[in-house]
C-alpha cells in the first residue's frame, strides 16, 4: 500500500535472529501509524506485567506513513516501550533523519526483544541485518563518537540511533540519540537499550516511499506548505525556537526556579531568547522540514543545537543557573553522555536543594559551578555523587525522607511549567499517559502564551485538557494522539482539518474533522487500557503543586493554588467527560463507541 512499506522487522537479540512480517494493515487503518500503531503493537507484544528491564520487554521503533515523503515535519521517529522508569507505556519522539532511512530500508517498524549475550550494534542495510560486536570498539563511546565511528566503519550515509554511557549504565533517564542533537528523551529508552546490550541501531536504506499519484500528491503538498506551514503561526520556531517561551513563562510566574521553590527567576534575562539570538550561528532542519526550527548556537567553546526551552527551565532556572555558557556546556554534557535534560536538571536541582537545606551534602549549590558541570558525567558513570543522583528525583527525595521535594508524576520528572500559576498544567501532568509530561495537553498556550483562558481557575480545564484549542496551537490529549500518529512535529500547529486533507492521500477516502478527533480519542483510550493492565499508579500531582498551603508567597503567581478539593473534583470531571468510571477505567460503552479493539 502507498505510504506504508507494509513490513515489520523483528529482532531477537538473545539468539541473534531476525524475521520479517507484514504490517498489520487493519491496525494501521484503525490507529494510523506513529503513536497509535505503536500502542497497538505494544498491547500485543508486551507480556502482561513484564519486568520492563527483562529481555522479554520489547522496544519498538515506529515510523508514520508520511516519513520519507516531503510532508513537512512528519519524518519523525517514535520509540515506544513499557518504560523502565515509569512502568507504563512511553512514546518518545526524535527528529533528524533516522525514520525516513527506516522507510527507505523497507520497514515501517522494528520490534526488538531479548538481550544480546555481549554488547552489539544492530546494522540494518536494506534487507541485510548484522549483529556487530560492540564490546571492544563501540561500548563506552559518547553519542557523537559512536555516530562518527559507525559512519566511518559502515557507510558515510548511515543513520544511527544510539545510547551514550548513561544508557550502558542503566540510568533511569538515559535517552536515545540520533543526528547528534536529536533525542528520544523521556522515559528511559536508553536504559532499555542498555539492558539489552544494544549500543546502537545503524540503518541504511536505498529504496523509496510510494505516494500513489505522485504528481497530485506533490501539488497538494506544495499548496499545504504554502498555506499552512510557511506562516507566521509556525515560523517563530525558525526565527527563535522554543527559547522564545522563557520570558512569557517567567513573566507569568510559572518558570520552575531553584527546585520549584519559586516561579520567577531573576536571571532569566541571561538565558532567554534575546541572549541566545546573540550567539546564534544558524538553523538546522530535520528531514524535509520546511520550518527548520533547530537553533545552532556557539558560546563558551560549545557549538551545537539547543538549549531548548525545557532545558533552559530545568537545567537553568531550576538549578539557579543564569549563566548562558555554563548552561550550554551542561546541555552538551547531557547530550554527549546520553541523558534527558529535563530529568537531569530536575535531579541536580533536587541535590542542590538537599545540600542547601543541610539534609545531604552533594557539594552542589544553586548556581553555576564546576560541580554543576561535572554532574552529568558523574551520573552517567555512576561515580561519586552520581551514584546517588542516578536514583532519580523520586527515589533520591524518598531516601532522604523528603518526598515533598521531588517534583514528578508517576516517576517522570516534571517539565518546565509550574501549575501553581497555570492550573490546567496540573491536570495535564496528572493525566498524561506517560507520567509528568507537557506534550499531551499544552494548556500553557491558552493560559499564558495567548491568555485566552484564565490561568488560575480549574473551571473548564478538564474539557480543555481533553480537547485542546487547536485554533491557537494548544493541543489537547485527543488531538495530540492523532497528530503524533502522523507523526507531526509539535512546531507545526496543524489542525484536524489539515490532517484530514493529508490523511485522504494515504487511505484514498475523505476524513472529517470528527473522524480525526475520534481516532485520537481511540488512541488515548487504548493507551489508558495498556497502563491499567500494567498497574498504573493513581493519577495525581505532587501535593506542593496544588495545596493551598504551598502557594507562592511572592512573584506573579503569589497566593494562587488549585486547592485539594478542586483538584480532586476536576479529576473526577475529567473521568466523566472521558466516559470513564470514577477510578479512571474506560467503560465498555465508550470503548465500543470509539472502536477500540482490545479489552482488559
Ligand atoms: S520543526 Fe524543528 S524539530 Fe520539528 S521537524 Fe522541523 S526541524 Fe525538526
Amino acid at each position: 500500500m502507498d505510504f506504508y512499506q507494509g513490513k515489520v522487522l523483528r529482532v531477537d537479540l538473545t539468539s541473534h535472529t531476525v524475521t520479517t512480517e507484514p504490517l498489520n494493515m487493519e491496525w494501521a487503518e484503525r490507529y494510523f501509524g506513529g503513536k497509535g500503531l505503536l500502542f497497538r503493537y505494544l498491547w500485543d507484544c508486551v507480556p502482561h506485567q513484564v519486568d520492563p528491564r527483562s529481555p522479554e520487554n520489547p522496544v519498538i521503533l515506529m515510523t508514520g506513513p508520511f516519513a520519507g515523503t516531503n510532508v513537512s515535519t512528519a519524518s519523525r521517529l517514535v520509540v515506544g516501550a513499557k518504560s523502565p522508569t515509569t512502568g507504563i507505556l512511553d512514546d518518545s519522539y526524535a527528529g533528524g533523519s533516522f525514520a525516513p532511512e527506516m522507510k527507505f530500508a523497507g520497514y515501517d517498524a522494528i520490534i526488538i526483544t531479548g538481550k544480546a549475550p555481549q554488547p552489539v550494534v544492530l546494522w540494518v542495510k536494506d534487507d541485510q541485518v548484522e549483529f556487530l560486536a560492540a564490546t571492544d570498539k563501540y561500548w563506552g563511546l559518547k553519542t557523537s563518537e559512536i555516530e562518527d565511528a559507525l559512519r566511518e566503519d559502515l557507510d558515510e550515509e548511515v543513520k544511527v540511533l544510539s545510547i551514550g554511557p548513561a544508557g550502558e549504565n542503566l540510568i533511569p533517564w538515559a535517552c536515545l540519540s540520533t543526528d547528534q542533537f536529536h533525542k528520544a528523551g523521556r522515559g528511559g529508552h536508553g536504559a532499555l537499550f542498555g539492558a539489552k546490550n544494544l549500543k546502537a541501531v545503524a540503518i541504511r536504506g536505498t529504496g523509496s516511499v510510494s505516494v500513489g499519484d505522485a504528481r497530485a500528491f506533490l501539488a497538494d503538498m506544495r499548496r499545504i506548505h504554502r498555506e499552512y506551514v510557511l506562516t507566521a503561526f509556525n515560523l517563530w520556531a525558525n526565527e527563535e525556537g522554543t527559547p522564545i517561551l522563557v520570558d512569557p513563562v517567567n513573566g507569568a510566574g510559572v518558570l520552575p526556579t531553584r527546585n520549584w521553590s519559586a516561579g520567577w527567576f531573576e536571571g532569566a534575562g541571561s538565558i532567554n531568547s534575546e541572549s541566545l539570538l546573540k550567539v546564534k550561528v544558524g538553523n538546522r532542519a530535520c528531514y524535509q522540514c520546511a520550518i527548520g526550527c533547530r537553533q545552532v548556537h556557539e558560546a563558551g567553546g560549545v557549538r551545537g543545537e539547543g538549549p531548548e526551552y525545557e532545558t533552559i527551565a530545568l537545567c537553568g532556572a531550576n538549578c539557579g543557573v543564569g549563566d548562558l555558557e555554563a548552561l550550554m556546556r551542561f546541555n552538551r554534557e547531557c547530550d554527549e553522555w546520553g541523558l534527558d535534560t529535563i530529568s537531569c536538571g530536575a535531579v541536580v536541582a533536587l541535590a542542590m536543594d538537599l545540600t542547601e537545606k543541610g539534609i545531604a551534602d552533594f557539594g552542589l549549590k544553586f548556581g553555576p559551578s564546576e560541580a554543576y558541570l561535572a554532574a552529568p558525567g558523574l551520573i552517567a558513570r555512576r561515580e561519586g555523587i552520581g551514584a546517588e543522583l542516578a536514583l532519580g528525583v523520586r527515589a533520591l527525595a524518598a531516601k532522604y525522607g523528603v518526598p515533598e521535594l521531588g517534583m514528578e508524576v508517576k516517576n517522570l520528572e516534571l517539565p518546565g511549567y509550574d501549575p501553581r500559576g497555570a492550573f490546567g498544567m496540573g491536570l495535564a501532568y496528572a493525566t498524561s499517559d506517560r507520567g509528568g509530561c507537557h506534550m499531551r495537553a499544552y494548556s500553557i498556550a491558552d493560559e499564558v502564551l495567548e491568555g485566552t483562558r484564565p490561568p488560575d481557575t480549574m473551571e473548564g480545564k478538564a474539557a480543555q485538557v481533553i480537547a485542546g484549542n487547536v485554533s491557537n496551537g494548544f493541543i489537547g490529549q485527543n488531538f495530540s494522539s492523532i497528530k503524533f500518529s502522523g507523526i507531526f512535529c509539535d512546531f507545526w500547529a496543524v489542525t484536524p482539518e489539515q490532517l484530514a486533507q493529508m490523511f485522504k492521500h494515504v487511505w484514498k477516502r475523505d476524513f472529517s474533522e470528527e473522524d480525526i478527533m475520534t481516532m485520537g480519542e481511540r488512541i488515548w483510550n487504548l493507551g489508558r487500557l495498556f497502563n491499567l493492565r500494567e498497574g498504573v499508579e493513581p493519577d495525581s500531582l505532587p501535593r506542593k503543586l496544588y495545596a493551598r498551603d504551598s502557594a507562592f508567597v511572592d512573584g506573579p503567581s503569589a497566593g494562587k493554588a488549585i486547592g485539594e478539593e478542586t483538584f480532586e473534583a476536576t479529576l473526577q470531571e475529567y473521568y466523566r467527560l472521558r466516559g470513564w468510571d470514577e477510578r479512571g477505567v474506560p467503560t465498555e460503552e465508550k470503548l465500543a463507541e470509539l472502536g477500540v479493539d482490545v479489552r482488559l
